[in-house]
């Protein structure tokens, strides 16, 4: 029912996905970026409270004209015109019915669904079950029957899936293949297995040995326009998994309530991030959370970070364990160790070096202690009222924004590897879109700007850029706003190996074939 991931708590539904156009998504959207290696709009997210406020909305309007507004039809087509709406202009779409079969939340879906089959075809749908089949310890027999029953309960739907997906710890058998075979009534080829691996980046290897690639445009009455390549992923994949030197990462954070569970979730995009990062060098990647909680009682166990070969500490909200985190950044400042902050990691950064080497002993962000002499970070009112005019998302800076970089920094060089021809596309298809073009900021065609994706309230203080500049921090990024004021978006401490810090999150347009620039850099440096 939440209308999106906004109000999320990370630590209980996993990390929320930020697209370009400022959309507040479930996790799950970013690894189809990952794998499209495309940018994904917000409006590919549906959500049942976006489906429930749309037809309230509609209904309060009197758009209904007196009709009854009821479950059947009015949900369903509010979830067609959002799924042809996503569809637009493409030739292909993939629409994830999330969940179970067998959730209340899926009924509407699933009627959806039927409904655009009768609409557009039953040659131009295809319908793929994914399904687990558990193996209980006790027996060690894979077990079949959750998946009859899926198939069952999707029948009564009036769905009889193409494909069938088996997801197991182990490969599937012949025996249990003929008993789904049976049941679903389908050609054993389009039953798929596909079991545990070391990493998801092999799914579309082990798909494509399956043939699934060709099996749906069979399905599909489409012919194949060219063989796909899988050479250089192939490489990427091996190098995920076998790297031989091995790098440390510390991501330093407040880590509450997650019971048994570990943290993967709640940071996805940065584990990823790194992992693209560690493959396309070469290395195999170690994360080990440190709860920056323990510093601020025992400053003594500090020392422990020496171990590591980079830091990161991640976006945050609030108090807690922040002066923690300081105290690690300082830690990392003073021994040299590779830093990359992200967003609040950016800002603690600030704050660090303001009170221990350009003498604010008191700087702050006015999120934490709004009465501090030195708010080097605070909100900007200029920059609040803008982001509530656009009523995009409030008082947060959502979405994509674009940055000049300084000439000759540790950043700009980093980013020219690869990333500023890709960003000058982004740039190009941001400017169409007139609604979007706030995004862009008042640089020129010819400026070298990259784009990067944002999720916060707080920036860096304009007052105090020039006495921190003055102490030797670097800031090496900015966003340049119509009336003048520039929104500081990276910073960087030259003389160290590699002390960088982001307004942005640069974890979000990351993916295997294209790290993200500033996570190569903590990765090259961790590795000497
Ligand atoms: N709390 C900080 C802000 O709102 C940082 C947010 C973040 O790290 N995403 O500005």
């Amino acid at each position: 029912m939440n209308y999106d991931a906004g109000t999320l708590r990370p630590t209980e539904h996993g990390e929320v996905w930020v697209t370009d156009d400022g959309g507040e998504i479930d996790q799950d959207l970013g690894n189809y970026e990952r794998f499209f290696c495309t940018d994904i709009p917000k409006r590919n997210n549906i959500t049942t409270g976006q489906i429930y406020k749309t037809i309230i909305d509609n209904e309060r309007a009197g758009k209904y004209l007196g009709e009854t507004v009821q479950f059947i039809p009015h949900v369903p087509d509010e979830i067609k015109r959002r799924i042809k709406a996503a569809a637009e202009g493409f030739d292909f779409c993939l629409v994830e019915v999330g969940g179970t079969i067998g959730d209340f939340e899926n009924i509407a879906y699933l009627f959806a669904l039927k409904s655009l089959e009768r609409e557009i075809g039953k040659d131009n749908i295809t319908y793929i079950l994914i399904t687990y089949l558990p193996i209980p310890s006790h027996i060690e027999e894979m077990k079949t029957k959750p998946t009859q029953q899926a198939i069952r309960l999707l029948s009564e739907n009036g769905i009889w899936p193409d494909f069938i997906i088996c997801r197991a710890k182990k490969p599937l058998d012949d025996v249990r293949k003929k008993k789904i075979e049976m049941m679903a009534n389908i050609r054993r080829e389009n039953i798929i297995s596909e079991p545990d691996i070391d990493t998801i980046y092999r799914i579309p290897l082990d798909l494509e040995k399956e043939g699934l690639g060709k099996k749906l445009l069979e399905e599909l009455k489409v012919k194949a326009k060219k063989e796909p390549e899988w050479k250089s992923w192939k490489v990427l994949v091996e190098a995920l998994v076998d790297g031989k030197k091995e790098v440390n990462i510390a991501i330093v954070g407040k880590y509450v309530d997650i019971g048994d569970y570990s943290l993967a979730d709640s940071y996805m995009s940065i584990n990823q991030a790194l992992a693209h990062s560690a493959a396309n060098l070469r290395v195999r990647l170690k994360i080990t959370w440190v709860d920056s909680k323990r510093f601020e009682k025992h400053p003594e166990e500090l020392k422990e970070l020496s171990q590591f070969n980079g830091i990161i500490v991640p976006g945050g909200f609030g108090s807690s364990g922040v002066e923690g985190k300081i105290k690690a950044i300082q830690y990392a400042r003073e021994h040299d160790i590779p830093y990359l902050g992200l967003c609040y990691g950016m800002q603690l950064a600030t704050i660090e070096y303001a009170r221990n080497v350009c003498g604010m002993g008191d700087a702050n962000t006015t999120e934490i202690d709004p009465k501090t002499e030195h708010p080097v970070i605070t909100i900007l009112e200029s920059q609040k009222k803008i982001l509530e005019q656009s009523q995009l998302g409030g008082t947060m800076r959502l979405g994509a924004y674009a940055a000049a970089l300084q000439e000759g920094s540790v950043i700009q060089k980093l980013y020219k590897e690869k990333r500023i021809e890709r960003d000058a596309d982004r740039v190009k298809e941001l400017r169409k879109d007139r609604q979007q073009a706030f995004r862009l900021g008042e640089f020129g065609p010819k400026d070298i700007i990259v784009v990067e994706r944002h999720r916060h309230r707080y920036e860096v203080n304009p007052l105090f850029i020039e006495r921190l500049e003055k102490g030797g921090f670097v800031f090496s990024g900015f966003h340049l706003r119509s009336d003048g004021t520039k929104l500081m978006e990276f910073m960087e401490l030259p003389k160290h190996k590699y002390f960088v810090g982001t307004q942005s999150h640069p974890e979000f347009k990351s993916n295997l074939e294209d790290p993200a620039p500033l996570f190569l850099g903590l990765i090259r440096a961790g590795m000497k």
